[in-house]
């Protein structure tokens, strides 16, 4: 084939909300001849379980100017395409009735995708620039974090991205949105609401503001210009999945207004938890899991690493940034104890273990799981918490270890290693601190929470449940019975 040097790969994506379908033409202008392969990958970076993303293609075809072309499976998640060597399109559609922040979801009132259950990814040509021309119901508005090359904020357009990695890690909302636009450390950040007609937007900007405030200047230097919060609004849902300068936010819509402090508090918990993330998984990341992104799972030991520290930071950063009081940040440390605690499985995984496993046991749970298994959410974030009170009484501080991680791995694009994170605390603090530590990440028993709070005079006491969804982080009612 000929230069392909100043080609882009361009994918034309309609939303068809009466099908539930996003319909994808997609412009090849240099394919390999004969054996071009296409795939769609097998798991989605942030999310750590066998998705099989190809199972929601539908009506797939290919053709050149010379008429219809080959394409057959070849694995599960890969085609082969017989191509002429001269420009083609590839044409098929998304089935995206998923409502989470994970993969694709289209109804009458609002879409959302994320890139790696979209595009097909074509083989030898993942360097090239890649576009994406959106269309759609003619009154919805579309926010992205991916850079627009055409059309006026907030309408249908076209958007690119350097290479295929980038192109995937901008998820898109549509829909008739909500936003609010604030600044945090002076950068531009927009959070984004579909699926809710009232929400205070101005006062979750306000205090949003805060919380990203708080953790640039944790941080001391940003991974991005801008930031989109991508959020839909459902019933009773509730997840976030974390992007290089966005993240996808699923809530309940009670968790927006109403007046419930609680709720308010669980949606700033997780945007801050996602942001948190663009340093701590995004710019700083997981080399194994990085380097495998969409084809066979890999065994990880360090995800408490990553997802423990974050959900350690993500109540602490509402805390210290000033929008949780300190009686509601002890609440709700209060309840993971609590969440912990009352886990048997905690005497039959360790964090390892737990981490080991994510593939195959924490995102598939049963009746049984609570029983065998713990979380490296939940567990991971209360070893952080150990970790760092151990480090405040020597005189330091995981703050300081992290911005010491953060300033020495040259910020943008780093990848930490397996194993390297306990190893660098060995180097960088006291290796009998980085060996305290590795005890609690191998043992299948309770962490020393009682015993490292108390060094900053936090008692903590255990009580029977009042009723059967008594989720601890309270003293018990003066007339216990
Ligand atoms: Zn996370």
């Amino acid at each position: 084939m000929g230069d392909t040097a100043a080609a882009e790969l361009i994918y034309r994506v309609h939303a068809d909300p009466r099908t539930h379908c996003f319909t994808v033409h997609l412009d090849i202008p240099a394919p390999v001849e004969q054996e071009q392969v296409l795939t769609m990958p097998v798991w989605i970076p942030g999310s750590y379980t066998r998705r099989d993303l190809a199972r929601h293609i539908v009506d797939i075809r290919a053709e050149d100017d010379g008429g219809a072309l080959a394409l057959r499976k070849i694995d599960t998640h890969r085609w082969l395409l017989t191509s002429r060597g001269q420009a083609l399109r590839l044409h098929y559609s998304v089935y995206a009735l998923d409502l989470s922040v994970r993969t694709a979801y289209l109804d009458g009132h609002m879409g959302f995708f994320n890139g790696p259950a979209l595009f097909l990814r074509v083989e030898g040509q993942e360097k090239l620039r890649h576009r994406l021309e959106l269309s759609g119901p003619a009154d919805w508005q579309v926010a992205t974090a991916m850079p627009r090359t055409s059309g006026a904020d907030l309408s249908w357009g076209s958007f690119a991205a350097a290479d295929h990695r980038h192109f995937c890690n901008h998820p898109v909302l549509m829909g008739a949105l909500g936003l609010v636009d604030f600044e945090a450390a002076g950068l531009p950040h927009r959070l984004v609401l579909a699926g809710h007609e009232q929400p205070d937007l101005p006062a979750l900007g306000r205090d949003l503001a805060k919380v990203c405030a708080w953790q640039q200047e944790f941080w001391g230097a940003s991974p991005f210009r801008s930031y989109h919060f991508l959020c839909m609004a459902s019933a009773g849902g509730y997840g976030g999945l974390e992007h290089e300068s966005s993240s996808a936010l699923l809530c309940a819509r009670d968790d927006l207004g109403g007046g419930d402090r609680a709720a308010w508090q669980r949606f700033l918990g997780l945007a801050s938890h996602e942001y948190f993330h663009s340093w701590w998984v995004q710019a700083m990341h997981p080399a194994s899991l990085w380097e495998s992104a969409g084809e066979a799972p890999v065994l990880t030991r360090d995800l408490w690493v990553f997802e423990g520290i974050t959900s350690y930071y993500d109540e602490l950063a509402l805390r210290r940034s000033g929008v949780l009081s300190v009686d509601g940040y002890l609440e709700g440390l209060g309840r993971e104890i609590t969440a912990l605690t009352v886990r048997p499985g905690q005497y039959r995984q360790s964090l390892r273990e737990s981490s080991e496993d994510a593939w195959i046991k924490l995102y598939h749970p049963h009746p049984n799981s609570a029983n065998f298994e713990v979380s490296y959410y939940n567990k991971g974030a209360l070893a952080a918490l150990c970790l760092d009170l151990l480090l405040r009484s020597r005189n330091s501080s995981l703050d300081a270890f992290l911005r010491h991680l953060w300033q020495t791995q040259d910020g943008a694009g780093a990848a930490l290693p397996e194993g390297d994170f306990l190893a660098r605390l060995s180097a960088w603090a006291d290796p009998e601190i980085a060996a305290e530590l590795e005890g609690w990440l191998a043992e299948r028993g309770p962490l020393p929470l009682a015993q490292q709070l108390a060094t900053v005079g936090l008692e903590l006491r255990l009580r029977p449940p009042a009723s059967p969804d008594d989720k601890g982080g309270k003293a018990a009612d003066k007339a216990p019975r």
